[in-house]
């Protein structure tokens, strides 16, 4: 399912959310806003309870006045980091330490890179492959937005609970909001939500950055913005000019030097440390450059009714539905038959990619400049997608005003977005061995 259509899925998302459980407590602290702006900056909870500790006893805190801010621009290419299209963004690089082969994980989804930067691990161990997956349970695809999904333990729980330090999220997209909910001690309800993309617009999301930061002075915080993916998705002049997504990160470059200058101002900016990245890139395909793999197995008597599709833009995941007897068959005919098609890339197995149980048993991914679309050819219209090999590669670099930040370096060793849980951990003394993982360690003096 592309990211653009989980209109359902958020829509009872919102109505749990109405009932919140009754150990937030929903802060209505203005800070000197009025009523207005703080009805359209939503409102930001504050979890009150502790979850037991799940790791060994923290070491002691390399800098003890360090704040770190995880940014994720949504959906950035590496190569629109530039003095042109985002000239805050590449002051910035420049002025820290840039990771210059910086990778998402396959599926590269919002979802899995997200819970891949607050867990480090694979999604076999995370819970969370792909955005949208086929349950076996309710035998449908759905969106995997609640806050069970994930199975392994974030560094927004652990910095609060083994440290006693606040964390927060300020996330702009409603399914990054509900599967995250409960794990920081501050949590940002995004909104005011545009209709279709259901996310709040990066002024409303720094702006609330804003006000989280006054409120509250997290020791950390993990940041999502949307635009530029949303914008992306429905570029039609994605393959030529890109009109619309350069102006998303035109917009959202301008929103991140206003930041700058908001920190400087209240001094937060020479307390901390700002790690930004994507979760995974963008590629745009014309209208008829599509994949549909339920048209493909509903005309072959072999796998018709076999197989559970959940489309995932660049990639579609399929779970064997048939008596196991005749699964290893099935499983052959599908990837003979979906590997034939104009615009397949490659085909994989679930552990291949260690996607873990819920990525379905085969999964496959289209080359540049196509998509998938399913159930049917019309249900994937956009022309901006991700999840695909060309859309892993992601901007990723460290800076900010702490002293502890090094500048002016480039590594061209690989990092993943696993690796923000680990460099987070490691900025905070908190183990990260655990983890698939390493800090990026050359990026700070401690
Ligand atoms: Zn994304
Ligand atoms: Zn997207």
């Amino acid at each position: 399912m592309c990211d653009l259509h989980d209109c359902d899925h958020d829509r009872q998302a919102r109505a749990q959310r109405a009932s919140a459980s009754p150990n937030e407590v929903n802060r209505r602290t203005a800070l000197g806003l009025g009523g207005a702006a703080l009805a359209s900056l939503g409102l930001v909870q504050f979890a009150g309870s502790s979850a037991p500790k799940a790791f060994a006893a923290p070491g002691s805190l390399p800098a003890e006045d360090l704040d770190l801010m995880v940014i994720v621009c949504d959906g950035m290419r590496p190569d629109e980091l530039n003095a042109e299209q985002t000239p805050t963004l590449w002051r910035w690089a420049s002025q820290g330490t840039r990771y210059s082969n910086a990778k998402a994980h396959m599926i590269a989804e919002t979802l899995p890179n997200h819970t891949a930067m607050v867990t480090g691990t694979f999604p076999d161990r995370n819970g969370v492959p792909s955005n949208s997956i086929w349950d076996h349970g309710a035998g449908d695809e759905r969106t995997m937005d609640r806050s069970d999904d994930i199975t392994y333990p974030t560094v927004l729980e652990r910095i609060r609970n083994e440290r006693g330090l606040t964390t927060a999220s300020v996330v702009s997209k409603d399914y990054l909001y509900t599967i995250l909910d409960g794990k920081a001690s501050v949590h940002w309800t995004p909104g005011p939500l545009l209709p279709v993309t259901d996310h709040a617009l990066d002024h409303f999301t720094i702006e609330a950055l804003k006000v989280t930061i006054d409120d509250h002075s997290p020791r950390f915080t993990f940041v999502n913005l949307g635009d530029i993916d949303r914008f992306g998705h429905m570029d039609f002049s994605g393959t030529s000019w890109r009109l619309a997504r350069n102006q998303a990160l035109f917009n959202t470059d301008h929103k991140l030097w206003e930041l700058e200058q908001f920190m400087r101002a209240n001094g937060s900016w020479d307390r901390t440390a700002i790690l930004v990245l994507a979760d995974h890139s963008m590629d745009w395909s014309t209208p008829f450059d599509l994949v549909s793999a339920k048209e493909l197995t509903d005309r072959d008597p072999a796998l018709r009714g076999r197989f559970g599709i959940a489309q995932n833009g660049g990639a579609d995941t399929f779970a064997y539905l048939g008596a196991p007897e005749g699964k290893d068959a099935a499983i052959a005919r599908l990837r003979e038959v979906v590997l034939a098609h104009p615009g397949v890339n490659k085909v994989y197995t679930g552990d291949e990619l260690r996607l873990g149980e819920r990525g379905g048993d085969l999964v496959a991914t289209c080359n540049h400049g196509w998509r998938f679309s399913d159930p049917t050819p019309v249900s994937n219209p956009i022309p901006g997608n991700h999840g695909h090999e060309v859309t892993l590669p992601i901007p990723f670099f460290i800076t900010g005003g702490h002293a502890s930040v090094r500048r002016g370096q480039v590594i061209d060793r690989p990092v993943t977005t696993r690796d923000v849980a680990a460099t987070a951990a490691h900025a905070f003394g908190l183990s990260w061995q655990d983890m698939d993982a390493s800090p990026a360690a050359e990026a700070f003096s401690f």
